[in-house]
Formats: structure tokens, C-alpha cells, sequence
């Protein structure tokens, strides 16, 4: 078979929107070499003939990015959606040069040097405040890839990272192979009471695929396994005591011994980390890392964390003596242990708000859930959404695709929304990506910048014959959080490509748009107005909605508590510990439980030798981020309470504020001036305290 010639490969098509019906995996290859061919070229010409200039720097850099973001950006997503072996072959057959150019770039010194002289000219007084902030970001994060730095400290620098990724990789095998080398298996029915159904059909199948041809969920064998699939209901729901006590020890000691033993590379991950600070003139890593980030510093992040520990620390303690009572009266003699904290849990929570997602999924047919969405978007933020399948080529005959304009009828933006679960092709969760950002770089045949395009995926549940996909109440949430992230990606009024939509914005601040969104889930005129039985018209019986309210705050303060738990810890080993000290690793960890953690920790615990989050992945000393947007998003929400949630003149007009900051500003100023242009003040927790009933409302 003959390859296409290159300029009729319609992944290169770079006329509107992508061709996601045409491009086939055998296009992959060819057109990705061929424009990575291409952009190196452009590259090296660029570093030749850079000016320190706007349109000599920046745009000519934003053209390069935007070209391969678009175009990678179309793989990446058919990878995500439209999934099968020769499309995976062929991404990863490219993606090393992908990332290898992208390397090239950020550590360019002719392309540093022009931004800098670009910050430093006299050019730069007159740019806007999105262009200025483009260059200070392309400048500092030249800087934080090392590229500013000379001779030995250059070479050590560079010996450094590639030392963390190699020990990063080997600390995240060692949690794989310690997670693959435990097994609970179980023959007797006696062992594995309590367990549902669905826990039962998964322990079987686990048994099985280990060799035990015949086992089912009726009959067994089942296994159970160190997989949060499996452990989790494990421990919230075996009856047998002292099986959920070995799993329980199992899984707090992974990785910690042996030859997958992690507690050896923590010390030297930290060190090195803190080394690579150091080089780059930051007095340690969690220095470093805020450096990016919303949070000025270290203090204002222990702050925060205190103020929530101090709230969730009362609550966690009445609820552990709770629980205590309520095992004891459930027939439990021995004293409350970790391993019957989940299980005692969950049966209390049986008992006071038990719904099951069954109930519930009837009034939530995905029809009603857009009309409600999109008439909540319309009221709070004066836009228009309106269908437009068949305007737009499409990746599956399920997805859907919708244009946006304000109330004027001016055209916004668009997304593709592609809502069902497809195992056999698609990614599980639920994301939202760019397909296209704002950019006066590329105008529209109107002249007027290229306008955004979002994708919005949710892997809920299919429709049923002639039933509407009738949607479980968290993946009714799922779909406002996404949507809450699309919204800051397509009504940004942002022209410049690189600050436009969510680029740019500070990573402890991207889930405020999209937490912020789920609160009105929960806000009843908004969640009534909508929740109708899809056969009778019936609304959402209140006492629902009351119980799906309580179990929102149900144990808060211990979820909480767990939390800040793994934050403060992250931060202590990130920014106080001295590797070579008289303090362990776990004597860290066992110091900050003593004011964490309400229930004393097991002397034999070594979960830091399992915490991927902050050895493996992008979380170190981040981990405070969940907690930290959350409080965005709830002082933001706050704000709307505190107009009257029934008031519509008033939501309305702040929800015009809060579009015209939070959605419209994105990445073109800092978030905290962002988030303080629209509540007229810095953050504060209060608003998430009283969210979770930790405080009185
Ligand atoms: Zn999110």
C-alpha cells in the first residue's frame, strides 16, 4: 500500500477544526515525522534570526507551539477516545522526538537570551499585561530548565534530573511490584462475608486471571489484592476482623523492604531535589516548586493547612469516638483499630443515609442534565449553547458538538462533548483538553481571533435500547466539574495564544473553575430544577436531595484531616528535612500524625514508602494544591451564597463578575490578583469550613 503524500495527510490539515473522522493511525507516523522535520527547521532558523522582540520572539515561538500542539493534540486525544493497537504503536513510535523537540525548545539559550533582553528592553513598559506576563513565564521557566546555568553547575544539573527520573521510575516499579507480589486468597464463604456483589465478581475474576481456572463469585476462590479496586471494598466491608487487619498492615507497608524497597531511594530523592533547588537559588525544593504556583510561599501554604487542621483536627477526634460507640454497640469488643475504621464507617454511613445511585439515576437523564447545565451557564453568565452536530467531524457517532455565543448572539467558542463509557477504545475518568485555544495569531475568515475549542469527555453510562443514558448522581457532578474547566478554557477573552483559556495558570488554581461548578450539584433550586423523572415528569423527592447533602458532609473532618495529613507531610520532608540529619524520614511523618492524625499511627506504618503522588509524580511538595483550590472554589461559590442564592438580579450580576475574572482572565495575570479582582480580597477557608460543616454556617 502507498502512503499518502504529506499534504493530503489530514492530520496536517491545518484549515479550522481537525479532521477526527479522516485521521487514521497509518497517518500518524508519516505526518507527525514530517512536521517535526519541519518545525526543527523552523526552530533553527529562529535561533538564528530571533529579535528581542515581540514579534521577533514570542509570536514566531507561539506559531511553533500551536502547530504541534494542535496536531499532537489531535493523536493525543484519539489515543484517549479512540484507542486500538496500530494508533498506539504509532504514538508511541513519535512521541520521544515529540518530547526530545520540546526539550530543544525550553532548553534553547538564543531563544532565553531574546526573551530576556525582551524583559529587559524597552519594548516591554508598552506591552499589555498578558503579553508581559507571557514573557516573564517564558523567561522563568527557561530558568527553572537550567538554562541559565554555566560549566559544572550546567553538567550537575543535568546529572541530576536524569538521576531523579531514573530513581522516580524505579521508586514507582517498586510500588508496582510490591502491589503485584501480595495476594489474599480465599476459599471459605465464611471468609469473605460482607462483601457485595460486585467486590465478589471482581475477586473471582482476580483469581482466575491468577490461575484458578474455576473460581466464581459465588463459589470462589476469590483474591484480594493490594489494588485499590479490590482493598478498598475489602476493608470497608470484610466481616473478618483479622483479615482486614493483614490487609490493612499489608498495604501500609508496601514497598518498604526487600528488593522493592523504597524508604532507601526517599533520602536520596530528597537530597537530590533539594540540590537542583539549590543550583537554581532557591533555599529548597518546596521553594522551587511554589515558584510556579499561586501560593506565594512556603508560610502562606502552612497557613492554610493550619487553619483547616485546627478545624478538621475537633471534628476528626467526635468523629472517631463515634465510631468507637458505634462498634461498640454493633458488638465490636476490641478496642478500634485502622482496619475498622473504613468498615465501621461505611456501615454507619449504611445507616443514616442510605440511597443507593440506583434510586437516584432515574432523574438524571443526560438530555435534562445539559438543559439544566446549560440553562445554569445561561442565568449566571449570560451564554448561549446551542447543538450543532453535524458542524464538525467526529470521532464516534455518540459525540456531540455545541457552539457557544454570548446573548448578542456573537459565536464564543465550541466543544465536542463525548459522554459514554467505552471500555473496548476509550480512557476511563473524565477530562477536558483544548482542542483549539483563542489566538489573534490565527484569525478567523472574520478577521477576529481564532476562537476556543473544547473537549469535554465523561465515561458515563451508556443509553440502554430506548432509555436515555440515565446518569448516576457523582458522574452528574463529574460533568459540571468538566464543564467548569471547558468554561475558563472557552470564555477566556484573552487574544494572546500562549496566556488564552487555562494555559498558564497556575497549577495549585486550575480546579477552581471546575470545583466551583460542582458546588451548584448541591445547591437546590439548581439541582431540582432540573432532576425530573425521565418516564413520570416527577421532580427529585427533597427527603433525596436532603440525604445526598448530608452525605456530602459526612466524616468531613477526618477526610479532611487525611489530607492536610499528606500535605503537611510533603511539605516538612520538601522544605525542612536535612537528609543527612538525626531525623528520619519516618520519624518526620510519625511527628507531624502526633498533630494530624487522630487515631495513633502504627509504629511498623511506612506509607511514605508508597506514596507516589510525591516520589513518582507531579505532586511533590504540592500535594496542598487539592486543599488550596478547594478553598478557591468555595470562597468563589461564597460569594454567590453571600448575594442570595435566590436573588436572580444579584446572581446574575456576580456571576458577570465572575465570568469577566476567574473564566475570562485565565493565565494573562497571576491567579491571586485574578482571584482577588473578583471576591475583592485574598482567599480565606472559612467558606470551605462551613461547606463541610466543620464550622458553624
Ligand atoms: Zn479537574
Amino acid at each position: 500500500m502507498s502512503q499518502a503524500p504529506a499534504d493530503a495527510n489530514p492530520l496536517l490539515d491545518p484549515s479550522g477544526l481537525p479532521r477526527f473522522g479522516d485521521v487514521r493511525p497509518e497517518h500518524v507516523e508519516p505526518g507527525m515525522r514530517a512536521l517535526l522535520a519541519e518545525l526543527a527547521g523552523e526552530l533553527e532558523r529562529l535561533e538564528r534570526s530571533v529579535e528581542p522582540t515581540w514579534t521577533g520572539a514570542v509570536e514566531p515561538f507561539e506559531r511553533m507551539y500551536d502547530r504541534l500542539r494542535n496536531v499532537w493534540g489531535v493523536v493525543g486525544h484519539l489515543v484517549g477516545v479512540k484507542n486500538d493497537p496500530a494508533l498506539r504503536a504509532a504514538h508511541e513510535a513519535v512521541q520521544p522526538q515529540v518530547v526530545m523537540l520540546g526539550i530543544r525548545a525550553a532548553q534553547s539559550r538564543p531563544l532565553y537570551e531574546a526573551f530576556v533582553a525582551l524583559q529587559k528592553g524597552p519594548e516591554f513598559a508598552a506591552l499589555e499585561p498578558a503579553q508581559r506576563r507571557i514573557v516573564d513565564i517564558l523567561v522563568r521557566d527557561a530558568v527553572l530548565a537550567g538554562v541559565g546555568l554555566e560549566g559544572e553547575a550546567k553538567q550537575r544539573f543535568g546529572a541530576i534530573l536524569t538521576e531523579l527520573a531514573e530513581l522516580q521510575t524505579a521508586f514507582s516499579n517498586h510500588v508496582l511490584d510490591a502491589t503485584k507480589a501480595y495476594a489474599l486468597l480465599l476459599r471459605d464463604r465464611d471468609e469473605v462475608a460482607g462483601l457485595p456483589e460486585s467486590a465478589l465478581a471482581l475477586a473471582a475474576q482476580s483469581a482466575r486471571e491468577a490461575g484458578e481456572a474455576g473460581a466464581t463469585a459465588e463459589h470462589g476462590p476469590w483474591r484480594i489484592t493490594l489494588d485499590a479496586p479490590s482493598l478498598v471494598p475489602a476493608l470497608e466491608h470484610l466481616a473478618r476482623r483479622d483479615l482486614r487487619e493483614k490487609l490493612y498492615r499489608a498495604h501500609v507497608t508496601r514497598a518498604s523492604s526487600g528488593e522493592s524497597d523504597n524508604s532507601v531511594l526517599i533520602p536520596r530523592i530528597l537530597a537530590l531535589r533539594a540540590e537542583e533547588a539549590r543550583l537554581l537559588g532557591f533555599p529548597s525544593y518546596a521553594a522551587l516548586s511554589l515558584a510556579t504556583k499561586m501560593a506565594p510561599d512556603v508560610a502562606a501554604v502552612e497557613r492554610l493547612q493550619e487553619e483547616l487542621r485546627r478545624a478538621s483536627y475537633t471534628a476528626a477526634r467526635r468523629e472517631l469516638e463515634e465510631l468507637r460507640a458505634f462498634a461498640q454497640s454493633r458488638g465490636q469488643s476490641e478496642e478500634l483499630a485502622h482496619w475498622d475504621v473504613a468498615y465501621w464507617a461505611e456501615r454507619l454511613r449504611e445507616e443514616r443515609y442510605a440511597y443507593s445511585e440506583e434510586d437516584l439515576r432515574p432523574y438524571f437523564p443526560l438530555p435534562r442534565v445539559l438543559e439544566g447545565l446549560f440553562e445554569l451557564a445561561s442565568k449566571l453568565f449570560g451564554v448561549r449553547i446551542r447543538p450543532a452536530d453535524g458542524e464538525a467531524s467526529v470521532w464516534h457517532p455518540d459525540v456531540h458538538f455545541f457552539r457557544v455565543s454570548d446573548e448578542s448572539g456573537e459565536p464564543l467558542a465550541a466543544f465536542y462533548l463525548d459522554p459514554y463509557s467505552r471500555p473496548a477504545e476509550k480512557r476511563g475518568g473524565a477530562w477536558m483538553d483544548e482542542c483549539l485555544g483563542r489566538s489573534r495569531l490565527f484569525p478567523d475568515a472574520d478577521g477576529r481571533p481564532r476562537r476556543p475549542v473544547a473537549h469535554l469527555v465523561c465515561n458515563q453510562t451508556p443509553p440502554v435500547g430506548a432509555k436515555p443514558s440515565l446518569m448516576s448522581f457523582s458522574e452528574v457532578e463529574t460533568l459540571f466539574h468538566e464543564f467548569g474547566h471547558g468554561l475558563q478554557h472557552m470564555l477566556t477573552r484573552v487574544d494572546h495564544g500562549l496566556a488564552s483559556g487555562i494555559r498558564n495558570i497556575e497549577w495549585d488554581a486550575v480546579e477552581l473553575p471546575s470545583q466551583f461548578m460542582e458546588n451548584w450539584c448541591y445547591h437546590r433550586e439548581t439541582l431540582l430544577g432540573f432532576a425530573r423523572h425521565h418516564e413520570t415528569g416527577a421532580p427529585l423527592p427533597d427527603a433525596l436531595f436532603e440525604k445526598l447533602c448530608a452525605a456530602r458532609t459526612y466524616r468531613a473532618g477526618s477526610v479532611m484531616l487525611r489530607q492536610l495529613f499528606f500535605g503537611v507531610v510533603d511539605l516538612e520532608l520538601h522544605h525542612r528535612f536535612d537528609p543527612s540529619g538525626a531525623e528520619s524520614i519516618f520519624d518526620v511523618e510519625k511527628r507531624v500524625a502526633e498533630t494530624t492524625a487522630v487515631l495513633p499511627r502504627l509504629p511498623e506504618d511506612r506509607f511514605l514508602c508508597s506514596f507516589s503522588h510525591i516520589f513518582a509524580g507531579g505532586y511533590a511538595a504540592g500535594y496542598y494544591s487539592y486543599k488550596w483550590a478547594e478553598v478557591l472554589s468555595a470562597d468563589a461559590f461564597a460569594a454567590f451564597e453571600e448575594a442570595g442564592l435566590a436573588d436572580a438580579a444579584r446572581l446574575r450580576e456576580i456571576g458577570r463578575r465572575y465570568r469577566e475574572t476567574v473564566l475570562a482572565l485565565g493565565g494573562s495575570r497571576r491567579a491571586m490578583e485574578v482571584f482577588t479582582s473578583f471576591r475583592g480580597r485574598e482567599p480565606k477557608t472559612e467558606a470551605l469550613l462551613r461547606l463541610y460543616g466543620l464550622i458553624a454556617a
